[in-house]
């Protein structure tokens, strides 16, 4: 009980997350894991050649239009060494996915990728 008292009030908190690990080119798993939509109206950098027009202006990464797809953009290999091909011109979803969370929580997200490949969940 006291336990998850703790882990409630971390959820609120805000704390420094300027020095936490950033493991993503090692990784890779969520690009490999959850559906990547977007909307290309507010996402003109994004090459065309590299997304589908799924609805209106909604659009997702070649590859990862479905979830556990691979996005076309991935170069590497999951879990060793990983890069985005359109690193500089990527969609704002992937831009905003943070490993960590503004209350120095690992992101859950983060975490089921890197289960789902598995990766050793948790980062330290
Ligand atoms: S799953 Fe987490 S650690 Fe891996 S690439 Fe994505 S954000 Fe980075
Ligand atoms: S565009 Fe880049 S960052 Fe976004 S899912 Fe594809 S490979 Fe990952």
């Amino acid at each position: 009980m006291l336990n998850k008292i703790k882990y409630i009030f971390k959820m609120f908190q805000k704390v420094d997350i300027s020095n936490k690990p950033i493991p993503c080119m090692s990784c890779g798993a969520c690009c490999s894991y959850f559906k990547v939509q977007f909307d290309s109206k507010y996402n003109p950098q994004v090459p065309w050649q590299k997304i589908k027009i799924i609805k209106g202006s909604q659009a997702v990464m070649i590859g990862a239009e479905e979830f556990k797809g691979r996005c076309e953009s991935l170069d590497g290999k999951v879990g060793e060494s990983c890069k985005c091909k359109i690193y500089s011109s990527r969609p704002d979803v992937c831009e905003s996915f943070p490993v960590w969370l503004n209350n120095g929580l690992q992101n859950p997200k983060c975490i089921a990728a890197r289960k789902h490949h598995g990766l050793k969940p948790e980062i330290e």
